[in-house]
């Protein structure tokens, strides 16, 4: 009888050159080119593609024993949460406006980027890329699917959760973060992995993920804590890969380092942009606040990211651009895009409200420099309106930027009085931006940018539903006196409040 021959046991370095190897053949019947059509036309050069590893070296055996792992406890999770009534241990159904917004306006964009990494991974030459990109589509989509699961939950009991899909296409505040990935999707490869990696991942999963999930936590929402948990070990595996291939691009070729020093200029500020969503949640919408959006910025915006850049700096690469004026923003953004929301909480599919007194102590300590001085006055002359029987709404149609899509609201870097607005003309055509940085991301591409789908700019055409608030919220999908307006009053507000009584009361 024959002995079999035992296998000898390979280690992690074997095991990933023996998944990638036969990947990497070289064709025989059409030319490379051919093959990979994209991989140059971004004046991206890489000379040896071999040079590009995945620092994990994780194996599809491994990476679907820890994904499914992680899932397993998930779904272990979500489903106590749901048995207990786990949606009645929230602060305050107000908090649910912040996980609305997430559900309409961030878990699309996990999925947009699970479609862009799949096709990064098919037009990036590289082995190690396309298995990277592979993973990372995974994760991306698993992303997707977890947090809606984690929330549909929600969509049982509360409103504004019910049109995600429809809102995330229609919805005008949506074509904040969808125009964000359509972007970064519509670039080259090698943009659309810089654009992610870096904008997404690394500056926007700290300021995002991290405060959201803290929130999540100190706000009694076990559902959104237990997807963040389970997003946030692929989120840094995803971060330093992304800080990987931007070195290598780096390393590559000194030609590539003007390329990718005008992506992290478009991207960084694009991202920050996107988070003026996240710094209105972090400061207005958390009942049980973790920390100011003026506080995350210290710490991941300033010093993580200010360590980034003295890394990077020895290839010759600087802060993006809009750096100094992010700062100069710190302590306006959240309320200034607060604000906004109060005004037009009939077009929204959460509901907004104005601050409680405790609140507003609350603001003016952690902006002592500008919340009592620009910001109270405006509250308290919409609390006396409001007040009145008389709540300010505004139904003029604000003016979106070009490039990020957000409403003109926000002021100069330098004058808090002032807004901030600049305007181009480009074949007989005017178009109208944020702020400096977003018009230089248009002047650079600006055939990319005139063809963007501006949400006011639809509704004065009549494509949005046929004209008229009544048709454009059937358009939206958005039912009136439910899933809009002030909490005050709302339906959620009631129910959970008598959902609340009911289960510590034997009276009705
Ligand atoms: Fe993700
Ligand atoms: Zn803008």
């Amino acid at each position: 009888m024959d002995t079999k021959a035992r296998q000898p046991k390979l280690g992690l370095r074997e095991k990933y050159r023996l998944l990638t190897r036969d990947l990497g053949w070289d064709p025989t019947y059409q030319t490379r080119e051919t093959l990979y059509p994209y991989a140059e036309y971004e004046g991206i050069k890489i000379h040896d593609w071999d040079k590009w590893e995945d620092p994990f070296r994780l194996t599809m055996d491994a990476y679907w024993k820890y994904q499914s792992e992680k899932d397993r406890k998930f779904y272990a999770i979500l489903d106590a949460h749901a048995q207990n009534n786990g949606h009645l241990n929230i602060t305050d159904a107000r908090y649910l406006s912040a996980i609305k917004l997430f559900l309409q306006a961030i878990s699309p964009g996990e999925y947009t980027s699970h479609q862009g990494f799949s096709r990064a991974g098919r037009e990036l030459p590289g082995v190690g890329t396309q298995v990277a990109c592979q993973m990372q589509a995974l994760d991306e989509l698993r992303h997707a699917q977890t947090q809606i699961h984690a929330l549909s939950n929600y969509n049982r009991f509360y409103n504004g959760f019910h049109a995600f899909v429809q809102q995330r296409d229609r919805m005008w505040y949506n074509s904040v973060p969808r125009s964000f990935f359509d972007d970064a999707m519509t670039g080259g490869p090698f943009e659309f992995v810089v654009a992610i990696a870096f904008a997404f991942e690394y500056v926007l999963t700290n300021l995002l993920f991290v405060p959201f999930m803290s929130g999540a936590a100190y706000n009694g929402d076990m559902s959104t804590v237990t997807f963040g948990f389970s997003a946030q070990s692929d989120e840094a595996r995803h971060m330093t890969l992304g800080l990987e291939s931007i070195k290598f691009l780096l390393e590559q070729d000194p030609a590539n380092v003007p390329i990718v020093q005008g992506w992290l200029d478009k991207w960084f500020w694009r991202g920050l942009r996107l988070l003026s969503l996240v710094g209105t949640m972090m400061d207005y919408m958390l009942p049980k606040r973790v920390m100011s959006w003026a506080e995350a910025w210290n710490i991941y915006g300033e010093e993580n990211g200010s360590a980034l850049f003295k890394d990077l700096a020895r290839y010759g690469i600087r802060k993006p651009k809009g750096w100094e004026d992010a700062s100069k923003g710190r302590d306006h953004i959240s309320h200034q895009f607060m604000l906004g929301l109060y005004q037009w909480s009939f077009g929204t599919a959460f509901h907004g409200w104005i601050p409680t007194d405790e609140e507003f102590a609350w603001l003016s300590e952690k902006y002592p420099d500008t919340f009592d001085r620009y910001y109270r006055p405006r509250w308290n002359e919409l609390r006396k309106l409001a007040a009145a029987g008389t709540p300010f709404k505004n139904y003029g149609l604000p003016m979106l930027c070009q490039t990020c899509q957000l409403p003109c609201l926000f002021t100069e870097p330098d004058d808090p009085t002032t807004l901030c607005h600049r305007e181009v003309e480009y074949k007989g055509e005017r178009y109208h931006f944020c702020s400096s940085h977003c018009q230089e991301i248009f002047d650079h591409e600006p055939e990319k940018y005139v063809q963007a789908w501006l949400p006011m700019n639809q509704l004065t055409q009549g494509t949005s539903g046929g004209g008229g608030l009544e048709n454009w919220m059937k358009y939206v999908n958005l039912v009136d006196g439910q899933d809009n307006g002030d909490f005050e009053g709302s339906q959620d507000q009631r129910n959970f409040a008598q959902w609340k009584h009911n289960s510590v009361s034997n009276q009705a």
